[in-house]
């Protein structure tokens, strides 16, 4: 097929895309928590797999991993002989936050400004979408066998489909997987993410009295858990905001697209005047070294807050470890140094630690080579990499249980996006290029043995 005419086929099919991601985006797929109900996971799944299985997969299945969520599975075989691709995505999402902050509902997929809004409507339900949009462009015309996997807790750090593959390989053994959980570097600008950062999450209790104490009787000697915390917490960060954990180098580099710091602070949403933190350049502090911050205190809010010493506070921290680095490493050593560091012999304990490795993609393949001239024909620019701050753990799973398999990250979730945050939006000319790239990757025979035509 040629180029043009696959082109014409993905622009026919953006009208569904468009009533399969309002579906989708109508569903609370926030995994555990019990902040929604957990049939709301359910019938996004149920989505899902009916999207999939109109579109020639004729053994879609939930499978229930170890952390209790369920992912969809299923298989469109190729002709014999032919490679296969698994596409990875996750229809699980970020709970929407501070409602009142959304200018449109989180749950209503809604357009404004030629962008789509809504909670999951880039990161990851629109990458479902892209995907569907590839393959229904290609239709009977496709050469290649395709597996396919959402994840259902993504967003969790529960590790359930990274334990499910590794237990069972054979499920997702393939010769190329494209994770469709990143983005391009800006609108039009085909971009691979070739670099996970890893993260740590701990959270820690710091205790010094049995109950909190009225602040006028006893403030003064009363050892304070809330000022041990800050003590604790503060040699974490240089003056200039770079991250020092005691024993872990970070000197980074980055070898591939720079940020530009005028971009950086548009997307980040800096305040004017407001300084950048660190001292590396940006595309360095974001995806070549680590990044500690404090996500979570529990300690009265203002509002409800009483003039006493607290009894015990916690607090949640996550750390970004870049390639290079290990996690277990840098939980030992912020351990080490949070321990230590505790005045007064407050109590300190340590729960609910995660961890997840960073991950780097092979680039010297020909799956790679092969979504690079497609990204290329689709954007009319070459594609470049980047590196992303945020991790998707299963990559690093995929990587150890397929180690034949070429693993590539591309995804609808460019910066804009502003996903995780109040007023995620996709671009649809993001989801429509993006699936045209994916649809030429397919229709070129997906890098491996078989061939098609791929146009001129
Ligand atoms: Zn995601």
């Amino acid at each position: 097929m040629r180029v043009e005419e696959i082109s014409t086929r993905v622009n026919g099919m953006m009208a569904r895309a468009w009533d399969d991601l309002e579906t989708l985006v109508a569903y609370r797929s926030v995994a555990g928590g019990g902040q929604f109900p957990p049939e709301e996971c359910d019938k996004a799944a149920e989505a899902v797999a009916r999207m999939f299985a109109s579109e020639g997969f004729a053994d879609v299945r939930l499978v229930e991993t170890s952390d209790g969520s369920k992912a969809v599975l299923g298989h469109r075989p190729g002709p014999p002989g032919s490679p296969t691709v698994l596409l990875y995505s996750h229809y699980d999402v970020q709970p929407p936050l501070d409602e009142g902050a959304w200018q449109t509902p989180p749950w209503a997929l809604t357009e404004r400004d030629g962008r789509w809004y809504g909670r999951g409507a880039a990161d990851c339900k629109g990458n479902i979408v892209m995907q569907l949009t590839a393959l229904r462009a290609l239709a009977d015309d496709l050469r290649v066998g395709v597996k396919f996997v959402s994840e259902g807790s993504e967003e969790q750090s529960t590790g359930g489909l990274a334990a499910l593959v590794r237990r069972r390989p054979d499920l997702f053994q393939a010769d190329a997987v494209i994770v469709c959980d990143t983005g391009n570097a800006e609108i039009g600008l085909p971009t691979a993410t070739t670099d996970l950062r890893g993260a740590l999450h701990v959270t820690m209790t710091v205790s010094a009295l049995s109950s909190p104490v009225h602040c006028g009787t006893f403030g003064g000697p009363t050892p304070d858990p809330l000022n041990a915390l800050i003590a604790m917490l503060a040699p974490l960060h240089s003056a200039d905001g770079d991250t020092t954990i005691p024993g872990i180098e970070d000197t980074g580099e980055w070898g591939g697209v720079a940020y530009p710091e005028e971009r950086y602070r548009r997307d980040a949403k800096l305040l004017p005047g407001v300084a950048l933190a660190g001292t590396g350049a940006i595309a360095d502090m974001l995806w070549a070294r680590h990044a500690l911050t404090v996500v979570g205190i529990d300690c009265p809010g203002v509002a409800v807050s009483a003039p006493a010493v607290q009894g015990s506070v916690r607090a949640r921290l996550n750390v970004r470890v870049p390639h290079g680095s290990d996690v277990d490493v840098v939980w030992q050593a912020l351990r080490k140094h949070l321990e230590s560091s505790a005045p007064w012999n407050v109590e300190v304990r340590f729960d609910e630690v995660k961890r997840s490795q960073p991950f780097r993609s092979r680039t010297d393949g020909p799956a790679y080579a092969l979504l690079a001239a497609s990204m290329e024909q689709a954007f009319g620019r070459a594609m470049t990499t980047a590196g992303q701050g945020g991790s998707i753990p299963v990559c690093v799973a995929l990587q150890e249980s397929l180690p034949d398999a070429e693993i590539v990250l591309i995804g609808v979730e460019e910066p804009r996006c502003l996903i995780h945050a109040p007023n995620e939006s996709v671009d649809p000319s993001e989801i429509e290029r993006m699936a045209l790239a994916l649809a030429l990757f397919l229709a070129g025979g997906a890098g491996g043995r078989t061939t098609d035509t791929t146009g001129e």
